[in-house]
């Protein structure tokens, strides 16, 4: 049920008067500023944003559409930045966007805890780069984030969240067979829930992903990509693979996924030319991140004007 405008009106409120908010938005700006001091650090380089394109990530689960006709050209709002990233670290080895996404979620989503329909992604690609490469940055990047949260504003474990740590590296790895194994069909949730430091979940099935993420060519039936699973409940926070990048093998891959090539036709032209090129990358979101690092309900909570499945948005 969509909500009304006192329902708008209150939401302002609630900023004025509920200091988790400006809580939130100062630990929200310490670990943005901590992930791009570590991306920084590492030789990557910051580019701007797509926020409008022919082309956009397919998803794996159905969103209602968010596109425009400019022109006589059909351009969606960004979903993620996947496919541009793929072209862009032919110019850069190393990128990162803060890139702001449109998926016009079900509402059955806004009682999740870790859904918005508009939401903000740190997403980076590294050209040549393994999936182990990916999550040791990562890692760095969320130690380095959380460590500074917690030195800047000890407030956070004493006021909301007396259980967050400072997670060790290497974090353990579990593939979903051994996760399905151990927890069953709510995989996802069973492993957030029975862990205290983040976790990585690996080798996720073929056809659970998208065209553009890569197929182990030694186990043909998993990919080389990965979520990492937040502790204490949080659920997923990053999701991230190597990519495929050959023509024949993105058209295979569309084909068992039923994704339209006639939809992605400049993407595929440079795979078939050859331009495109192996790169692997992930996105963290940032309002689950803040979340998680918060110990809060709903990523509601963690920015200004969060638009939650369903309910009308400021
Ligand atoms: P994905 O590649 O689709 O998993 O998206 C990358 C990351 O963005 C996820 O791991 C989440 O942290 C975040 N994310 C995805 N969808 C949403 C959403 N609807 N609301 C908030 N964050 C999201
Ligand atoms: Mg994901």
């Amino acid at each position: 049920m969509m909500k009304g405008c006192s329902d708008r009106l209150e939401m302002v409120r609630s900023y004025l008067v509920d200091e988790t908010y400006r809580d939130a938005l100062l630990v929200q700006s310490e670990l943005l500023k901590g992930l791009r001091e570590t991306l920084d650090a590492k030789g990557f380089v910051e580019i701007l944003p797509v926020i409008l394109s022919p082309i956009t990530d397919p998803l794996n689960h159905e969103v209602f559409d968010a596109s425009v006709e400019y022109y006589g050209q059909n351009y969606a709002v960004t979903k993620s930045m996947i496919l541009h990233k793929q072209i862009s670290v032919l110019v850069h080895e190393k990128i990162y966007s803060v890139s702001p996404n449109v998926r016009l979620e079900t509402a059955d989503k806004a009682d999740s805890g870790r859904h918005l329909f508009e939401f903000v992604q740190l997403d980076m690609e590294v050209a040549g780069a393994s999936r182990d490469e990916i999550m040791d940055v990562m890692e760095d990047a969320i130690i380095y984030a959380i460590r500074n949260v917690l030195s800047k504003y000890p407030w956070v474990k004493e006021k909301y969240h007396p259980t967050l740590k400072v997670p060790a590296k290497p974090f353990k790895r579990i593939t979903v067979k051994e996760a399905v194994e151990k927890y069953g069909e709510a995989f996802e949730s069973g492993l957030s829930k029975d862990i205290d430091e983040p976790v990585w979940l690996i080798d996720i099935p073929l056809l659970n992903r998208e065209f553009y993420d890569k197929q182990d060519p030694e186990r043909p039936d998993v990919l080389l990509d990965f979520d990492l699973i937040y502790p204490e409940g949080f659920g997923e926070g990053i999701s991230g693979g190597e990519r495929e990048h050959e023509y024949e093998q993105i058209i295979r891959r569309m084909k068992l996924k039923g994704t339209s090539p006639e939809e992605y036709t400049d993407y595929l032209e440079l795979a078939k030319q050859g331009v495109l090129k192996p790169s692997a990358g992930c996105g963290i979101g940032i309002e689950r991140f803040t979340r998680y690092v918060m110990g809060l309900e709903h990523v509601r909570q963690t920015r200004l004007f969060a638009k939650v499945p369903g309910e009308s948005a400021l």
